[in-house]
């Protein structure tokens, strides 16, 4: 979205290829893969022993390599970002020295939102979770009491496994609680993954309805409504292997969608979502909705998003395909970023370069001890891309 995997006249290397698993030791519950393997890959050669991913994003299509760069997140109760589940790393540096890394090696914290900078992560040890079943179960609460209902009744809860909160324009004020907890019960979903041909059409549909259409926001909720009231029980890896292609746009000639992220200290979370619904509706964002999630502290990774425990707010939007809608998008998005910063919070940098170089710093202070580092193992700058050519 940003240019994080391009620079003018580079040497692309496409990770796609080295996708085996290495080793698999069901017993212990841990995994070796090749970077270049998407969770999919993964999911695929370990639903068989009952296994899943223990952090990935929502979706499955990302690759491990490209996950690590960005230190991912996903729905994942009290597990925080993908560094907390990786054991060890085989890394390739500038002057093609393979390291092997682990977690108490300064170079692989600085992998973890290194977005490529310092070298090609080759191969990844991960810790494994179980694959469960797990129940859908779908609330409403008044947005003033969520810090509250999150601390007392999900994050103690242990049998909650994925959780976010939903918050819909034009409002922002009715968060819809999705949690999946394990469960006994047989499944309602017989698949254990996503069928990896499933066809989207309705979903896009759908979300061209909703983002297009005068009446496409009360359409949108009925389906939803309807949906979230029907039973669900299905395996983790059905939710695991979310696909990506249930968004893509019929065409990008005039539209796209897009995301941002922002993640808060818990205390600050209202007065961000009371600042952050200014912004979005003094500029009219056509946005479709914003996802509430939860990390702990970041104890590990060097430019850490989650320097404290925070709410992420995840903002889905669609914006036109032309120079103005860009410009105008860079304006909000710097707002947003400052409510950010004022209420001691950063932003996620795998999306569009909106930010000043001075919100960047501001964000991550960290970014002179990277430097330093990326002096040591890439003294010659090898590895580029347009993030770290804007701020660097
Ligand atoms: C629709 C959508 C949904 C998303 N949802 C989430 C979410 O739920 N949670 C979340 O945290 N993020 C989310 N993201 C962001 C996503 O996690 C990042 O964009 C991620 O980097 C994508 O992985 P990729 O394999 O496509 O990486 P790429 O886009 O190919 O690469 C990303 C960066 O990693 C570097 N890189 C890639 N492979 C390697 C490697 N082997 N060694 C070293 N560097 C490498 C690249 O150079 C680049 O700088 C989402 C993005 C989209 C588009």
């Amino acid at each position: 979205m940003g240019g994080q995997v391009v620079a003018p006249d580079s040497l692309h290397l496409d990770m796609r290829g080295m996708n085996r698993v290495i080793a698999l030791a069901p017993e212990k519950g841990t995994v070796r893969i090749q970077a270049g393997a998407t969770w999919r890959d993964l999911l695929d050669a370990i639903d068989e022993y009952d296994l899943s991913v223990s952090i990935m994003q929502s979706f499955s299509n990302f690759t491990i390599g490209g996950s690590i760069s960005v230190n991912c997140h996903g729905r994942y109760i009290n597990k925080g970002p993908l560094v907390n589940s990786v054991r060890a790393i085989q890394m390739v540096s500038a002057d093609g020295q393979v390291h092997e890394l682990t977690p108490e090696s300064p170079l692989f914290r600085a992998l973890f939102g290194g977005y490529g900078g310092l070298g090609v992560v080759t191969e990844v040890e991960l810790n494994l979770d179980q694959n469960t079943r797990l129940r859908r179960i779908v609330e409403k609460i008044e947005l003033e009491s969520y810090p509250e209902y999150f601390n007392e009744y999900v994050a103690k809860n242990s049998k909650i496994v994925l959780h976010n909160a939903d918050l819909r324009p034009p409002g922002f004020t009715e968060p819809r609680l999705i949690s999946w907890t394990t469960t006994d019960d047989p499944v309602t979903e017989v698949e254990r993954m996503r069928p990896r041909d499933q066809d989207y059409s309705r979903n896009m549909n759908l979300l061209w309805a909703v983002s297009e259409l005068p009446g496409g926001k009360r359409l949108r909720k009925g389906v939803e409504d309807k949906l979230f009231e029907q039973e669900a029980v299905v395996w983790r890896n059905y939710e695991a292997s979310l696909d990506t292609d249930s968004l893509e746009p019929r065409t990008r000639l005039f539209t796209t969608y897009l995301l941002q992220e922002y993640f808060i200290p818990v205390n600050n979370f209202l007065p961000f979502v009371r600042s952050m619904t200014r912004v979005l509706t003094r500029n009219e964002v056509n946005a479709l909705n914003v996802s509430i999630r939860h990390s702990p502290r970041d104890e590990i990774s060097l430019l850490k998003w989650a320097p404290s425990e925070v709410f992420s707010f995840v903002l889905y939007y669609k914006q036109r395909n032309t120079n103005r809608a860009r410009r105008e998008a860079e304006a909000w998005t710097r707002e947003l970023i400052d409510v950010a910063l004022a209420n001691g919070g950063r932003y996620y940098l795998p999306y569009r370069l909106h930010a000043s170089r001075y919100q960047f710093e501001q964000a991550y202070p960290e970014i002179h001890e990277f430097i330093a580092m990326k002096k040591e193992v890439d003294p010659g700058a090898k590895f580029q891309n347009l993030l770290w050519e804007r701020y660097l």
